[in-house]
């Protein structure tokens, strides 16, 4: 803490800055290296991800490049300023260079032996491409010229200056890289010289004034020479990118929000580039696409680091270093072991090696697919490096979808026209038609249509494109460059540098082996094997495998939430069943309405006028309700099954145009007129907030009748069978004690009835309950709940009413309150703990105090959301209920609430 404090003592003289500004005990940056180390890998907030990382991996004793890191507090602080930094902090970052010098043996800006350092960017989360890392920094016009005598390499040494007024001209002060890119030009044709690296050191001294005077003329001011100055300009723009478009729109997609701003990293430079015995490399510490225990990455011979990111040349696999140098990749071997015993995680390491020796420039923790996760967790419990209970709280359960999302069939497969094959950079299986820019993916995405985003490469303006994109195809860059990163975050599939491919932008149109493609022509992408295929390849259903099973088997150990799922059919009933679920939350009776000849004597029931008429069509449907519900039944084998009473408004069932009018006209013998007429009289203004859900039942309780009537006989039918059914009778829509007081006895009579009729002794054991989803449910739910056997929590409909928000047309306001931050996230995705979840809570509580055991669940879009599901173990739900497909993203994030609960 030596330097810190030296500079607080210099403060206090000072007096004034450090009083106004900040107080007093605030350190501003944190050194790294063998005099001292300040920071842990515990302080991401405070040092960001990277900084955080290097202080960790220097205290371990790995070989880390001594540096400082600017807190994420001083980002903070510079904004509160007005963008200045904040006094005294440049006293300190003098002072903490001065350290570095001590260390290195080396001085800043020397004239004989000068140290140069590198100016990163890192905030707690990890955000790829916010700002361009500036290498070399301290070199200037004297400098240089010790550097090239010192290390005898004046080609070396000119080459990294001019990379230095390159990418501080480009980052710092906005000057535009293809001007630079026009002077080199012309000293590579002056030394007719093809590649970069065919530039002699002449030329490379001859480029150092060039850049500059194209410094100069578009920026105003000269190429700064003092080194403070420089780094000083650098810091501020690192905070400056902090806020820039890309990074801002990054944190939005990404749902980042609450962090302070991002840390500063200067750290001592090491050379990957000074010669064919340095380069410089990425890589994973296990393979992140498919979990596979095994070295994985890339690396350059004679490279800086930015030249594998960028994909100037194409990198070799780590698996060939050996040949290049068998010592290094040996340490690299250790290097992976150790960094996985200590953080036991997966790591994507970056690391350069000078002349033979090998140095770590970053570590993080490695992102993986879905299917990664999956194998990485259950491997690492083998391996004995974590517990069964972290490896449960180490997927996040929002990336199993990837695991249960289709792949290509492969007899489908076999007969597909393989156009070309890339590398596969992130595992799924997509189907569209070529989007040329980022934009232009994002309107037709928009519009309803599957587009694949085709680019040369990506960049990070790119995103909203990606993400929208059913995948993504670029023609350049490696495993490691920019869209398989970002695409394997999300588990978006993703074939990355498919070489053969040539793109036009401009018209539309992409080739490959003599074959032209345009937005209208269908592509199939695979994104494990790297195959990209003309046409729409059939896809298919996963396959769960063992390591799937057997985590979801942990998960099942440690939670204490019940799943079951939405389903109407025994088809969805029998796949839930399949992924886990333990009951059916909701069934929806509706949609058994609208099936093929039903529809009519629906329609045929609501046009009646009277009891008698519509009475006669219910008949109709009866036998069919009842055998769709024996279906169910059997599918569940003896789980319970939730079945709500008919909910939307009766306008949707009605014939709205001529010809079905006549029709329906034709069949109940009555004028068309009267047709119309009626369906005029039950048009609504507002239908989400009319005649719907209880209301119906209220008006036609012969509906209620019929559909209890087909519930009660399907159990009773099952049951005779030997099939044990067990249902649960759900009435919607229930904001007043009256309404089910009245309803539930109707409900219970009916039972009582049917069973009468049907001679059946035996206990149904049926329960009748609500739906809690207008807010006056929730606020009377003591009144309510004496009714009631169960409660299932309608989220949907309660988000609607407590935000006064039509979900079905949300969207038009939606994006730009989740832009300017007004919600943090769409309500209808995840629930609004602090506004909506207040009424479930208040309706668990209120429900229970007039009836101990009353069963509360819910239904609706958040029982498949991990961080609703958090929120619903805290209220003390017995169970959540979700669309098949989440039931085992469900079951895991349960684990994940019911551990968090157990550990906080
Ligand atoms: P990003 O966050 O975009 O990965 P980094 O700050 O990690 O950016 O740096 C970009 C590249 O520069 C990386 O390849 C890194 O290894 C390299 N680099 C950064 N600092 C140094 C250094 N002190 N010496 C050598 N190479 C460096
Ligand atoms: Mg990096
Ligand atoms: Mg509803």
């Amino acid at each position: 803490m030596a330097t810190s404090t030296k500079a607080r003592v210099a403060q206090r003289r000072r007096g004034k800055t450090s009083r106004n500004h900040r107080p007093a005990h605030e350190q501003l940056l944190y050194y790294f290296g063998q005099t001292r180390t300040d920071g842990g890998g515990d302080q991401k907030p405070l040092l960001g991800g990277k900084g955080a990382n290097l202080a960790e991996m220097t205290s371990i004793g790995l070989p880390v490049p001594p540096g400082f890191t600017i807190t994420t507090q001083v980002c903070g602080l510079y904004y509160e300023h007005h963008e200045k930094l904040p006094a005294g902090l440049m006293d300190e970052v003098h002072s903490s260079i001065g350290l570095l010098e001590k260390e290195t043996g080396k001085r800043f800006g020397d004239q004989k032996n000068p140290l140069l350092v590198s100016v990163r960017s890192g905030a707690a989360v990890s955000m790829p491409g916010m700002m361009n890392t500036i290498l070399n920094l301290g070199l200037n016009d004297e400098s240089v010229e010790a550097l090239a005598r010192e290390t005898q390499n004046p080609r070396f040494a000119y080459d990294a200056y001019r990379r230095l007024i390159n990418m501080f001209g480009d980052v710092v002060v906005d000057v535009d890289h293809a001007y630079f890119e026009a002077a080199f030009d012309k000293v590579k044709h002056k030394h007719h010289a093809e590649q970069d690296t065919d530039v002699p050191a002449d030329g490379m001294r001859e480029l150092c004034t060039s850049y500059q005077n194209v410094y100069r003329k578009h920026h105003g001011n000269d190429f700064p020479q003092d080194p403070f100055k420089q780094l000083e300009l650098a810091i501020i723009a690192v905070f400056r990118s902090w806020m820039q478009p890309r990074a801002v729109k990054y944190r939005q997609v990404e749902q980042i929000t609450g962090l302070l701003g991002t840390a500063v990293n200067v750290q001592s430079m090491v050379f990957g580039n000074m010669g064919d015995d340095s380069g410089t490399g990425v890589a994973f510490t296990r393979n992140p696409s498919t979990g596979k225990n095994e070295f994985y990455g890339e690396f350059l011979v004679n490279a800086q680091g930015e030249d594998v990111v960028a994909g100037i040349r194409t990198p070799q696999p780590v698996s060939e270093m050996p040949k290049w140098n068998r010592a290094t990749y040996r340490e690299l071997l250790a290097i992976k072991q150790k960094l996985e015993k200590h953080y036991r995680d997966v790591q994507d390491i970056e690391f350069t090696i000078e002349r033979g020796k090998l140095y770590m420039l970053q570590t993080r923790t490695g992102k993986r697919t879905g299917a990664a996760a999956v194998r990485i967790a259950c491997d690492m419990v083998k391996e004995k490096l974590i517990s069964e209970k972290t490896a449960v709280q180490r997927v996040p359960a929002g990336d199993l979808t990837q695991l249960l999302l289709p792949s290509f069939s492969p007899a489908a497969k076999k007969s597909a026209q393989v156009l070309t094959v890339g590398l596969p950079a992130s595992p799924g299986a997509a189907v569209g038609r070529p989007a040329f820019t980022a934009a232009e993916a994002v309107e037709r995405a928009n519009a309803g249509e599957s587009v694949l985003l085709v680019r040369k490469e990506t960049n990070p303006e790119d995103i909203d494109g990606m993400h929208l994109a059913a995948g993504i195809l670029t023609s350049t860059g490696g495993m490691t460059s920019h869209a398989a990163v970002v695409a394997r975050g999300w588990g978006r599939c993703c074939v990355a540098g498919a070489g053969r491919i040539q793109i036009n932008e401009r018209t539309r149109k992409l080739s490959v082996n003599g074959r032209t493609f345009s937005h209208k022509d269908v592509l199939s992408i695979d994104g494990s094997t790297g195959e990209v295929i003309a046409g729409a390849v059939a896809t298919q259903t996963p396959k769960l495998s063992g390591d799937f099973s057997r985590l979801m088997k942990w998960a099942d150990r440690y939670r204490t939430l019940d799943v079951r799922t939405n389903a109407d059919t025994p088809e969805d009933a029998r796949r839930a069943r399949q992924f886990g679920a333990e009951g059916i939350g909701l069934c929806r009776t509706e949609h058994m309405f609208f099936e093929g000849d039903r529809i009519r004597a629906m329609r045929e029931m609501i046009l009646a006028d009277e009891p008698k008429t519509r009475k006669a069509a219910l008949k109709k449907l009866l036998p069919l309700q009842r055998s769709d519900f024996i279906g169910i039944f059997r599918a569940m084998k003896g789980l319970p099954v939730t079945i709500r009473l008919l909910d939307p408004p009766l306008h949707e069932f009605l014939p709205q145009d001529n010809e079905s009018q006549s029709e329906m006209a034709k069949r109940l013998g009555l004028p068309v007129s009267r047709i119309k007429a009626r369906v005029q009289q039950l048009h609504e203004t507002n239908p989400m907030l009319g005649h719907r859900g209880c209301r119906l039942a209220v008006t036609y309780p012969e509906i209620l009748e019929m559909q209890v009537t087909a519930i009660v006989e399907a159990v009773i039918t099952c049951r005779r069978k030997q099939v044990n059914a067990r249902a649960e009778i759900m009435i919607p829509l229930v904001g007043l004690e009256g309404e089910l007081e009245m309803l539930g006895r109707r409900v219970r009579e009916t039972i009582k009835e049917v069973a009468a009729a049907k001679k059946f002794t035996g206990n149904l054991g049926i329960l009748v309950g609500t739906m809690i989803e207008v807010p006056r449910a929730a606020l009377t739910a003591d009144e309510i709940g004496k009714h009631a056997e169960f409660f299932s929590f309608g989220t949907n409909d309660l988000t609607q009413m407590t935000f006064g928000y039509s979900r079905d047309d949300v969207n038009t306001f939606l994006p730009d309150y989740l832009r300017q931050e007004i919600l943090a996230r769409d309500p209808f995705q995840s629930l609004d703990v602090t506004g909506v979840g207040q009424l479930v809570a208040m309706g668990v509580e209120k429900g229970r105090n007039v009836r101990k055991n009353l069963k509360c669940g819910v239904c609706g879009e958040h029982g498949g959301d991990p961080a609703s599901i958090r929120f619903f173990q805290k209220v003390g739900l017995d169970y959540v209920s979700c669309s098949p497909f989440r039931v085992p993203i469900a079951r895991l994030a349960a684990a994940q609430a019911a551990l968090v609960k157990s550990t906080a």
